[in-house]
């Protein structure tokens, strides 16, 4: 049998405690996205290689000397879930002992439900209203393929969050009030809003822009 492709890895966070709840993790950045949010963090992982890229045996070396310092492995990116590599990665990393994460944008949600037995905890997010998605993505159909990911993580019955970068140029309080009405009858119980950096590097969201999202989402978290 052929051997899996490796992992193309762009970085490598070795400690976190809010990417994976109750886990103390590692973040594995992967390369490659095939959407171009303007607001993206990460545009050096866009390509499906780049300039400095880590060797995955380096990455699986390291989770072995941290053997009983962490418990969990976020995967994230870019998109890892575009990446052939990562069910054996996934399997790997479960070997050592970690649990497992995946932060996906649900861009290949019949790869994302072929995964979900490896993961342990899913975040997935969700860009804008599904109808108005490619404002965002710049992609014509993201939005229906995020609804399907979010359909079937739905379905699975294990732990996941959605989370959505509020961008004030691409959002509105309405969009986020649609949004919050739609998660909440589709049965999504945690919604996290991270406000989106610009170049002052400041960022607020003021609740009174989210109290028609409150209304419908609760228990949303602000991060
Ligand atoms: S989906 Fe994520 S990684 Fe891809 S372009 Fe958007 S913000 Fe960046």
């Amino acid at each position: 049998m052929k051997p899996a492709p490796e992992l193309l890895v762009g970085g490598l966070v070795p400690f976190t405690t809010i990417d994976f709840p109750g886990r103390l993790a590692a973040v594995v950045f992967c390369q490659g996205c095939p959407w171009q949010c303007d607001y993206c963090y990460n545009r050096h992982l866009w390509q499906a290689s780049g300039e400095n890229m880590i060797p995955w045996a380096e990455v699986l070396a390291f989770l072995e000397k941290r053997q009983g310092m962490l418990d969990g492995v976020v995967f994230s990116g870019g998109e890892a879930s575009v990446q052939p590599g990562l069910p054996e990665a996934l399997k790997q990393v479960r070997a050592l002992g970690y649990a497992t994460a995946l932060h996906t944008n649900g861009v290949v949600p019949e790869r994302l439900e072929t995964l979900l037995p490896l993961l342990d905890w899913v975040g997935l997010d969700i860009k804008a209203p599904f109808d108005l998605y490619e404002k965002v993505t710049k992609i014509p159909g993201s939005g229906q393929k995020a609804r399907r990911a979010l359909d079937i993580l739905l379905r699975w019955g294990g732990a996941f969050e959605t989370r959505t970068t509020v961008d004030l140029a691409l959002l509105s309080a309405q969009d986020l009030e649609a949004m919050a009405r739609d998660l909440s009858e589709s049965g999504v119980k945690a919604w996290a809003l991270q406000p989106c950096r610009r170049d002052d590097g400041v960022a607020v969201l003021d609740e009174g822009l989210l109290a028609g999202a409150r209304a419908f989402m609760p228990d949303l978290v602000i991060r």
